[in-house]
């Protein structure tokens, strides 16, 4: 019997179109998934989630608030490869389009970071940890999260061979 490759799916600051993309990767590919991948963490799949030891977690979205950087930083804590999926996790934008904002711009949005503790700059994930493989595009590119996908199945020995 294979390894099943332990999982995780988090979403940071972002549209969340990459969740989208992976659920409509499921209604080609969910069965066969299954047999090979232990959704540890993936909240569109289901409400009871485990942050434990993961072999791969994929991350969406960018950095924007004090508590997605403790969440990253627990997230790389616990995985021994981390994933960035779309244009904000691996670039930071369009989610961090506010760092580019002009000075009147930035005091117009003063206030609202202020209440709702956001950062002035948002930040890429690899800003704040070591990031393996990134999968970029907006939302990201189809085959290219598959083919990173398929590497850590066989790394892990959840698909023999690559068949
Ligand atoms: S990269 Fe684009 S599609 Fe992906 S989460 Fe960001 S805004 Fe959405």
């Amino acid at each position: 019997m294979p390894n099943k490759l332990r999982l995780g799916w988090f979403t940071f600051t972002c549209c969340e179109d990459n969740s989208i993309l992976f659920l409509e990767l499921m209604n080609k590919n969910y069965f066969e998934w299954k047999r090979m991948i232990d959704f540890r963490y993936c909240k569109m799949l289901k409400s009871h989630n485990v942050l434990d030891s993961l072999d791969v977690a994929f991350i969406e979205g960018a950095i924007s608030n004090d508590k997605e950087k403790e969440k990253l930083l627990e997230i790389r804590a616990k995985s021994k490869y981390l994933v960035a999926v779309g244009g904000c996790a691996v670039t930071g934008y369009p989610s961090a389009q506010r760092n580019d904002f002009t000075p009147e711009q930035k005091a117009k949005i003063a206030p609202f970071l202020e209440k709702w503790g956001l950062y002035g700059i948002v930040q890429r994930p690899d800003q704040i940890v070591r990031i393996d493989d990134k999968v970029p595009g907006c939302p990201m590119i189809e085959e290219i999260f598959l083919k990173v996908l398929d590497k850590y199945l066989i790394e892990f020995k959840a698909k023999i061979g690559g068949e």
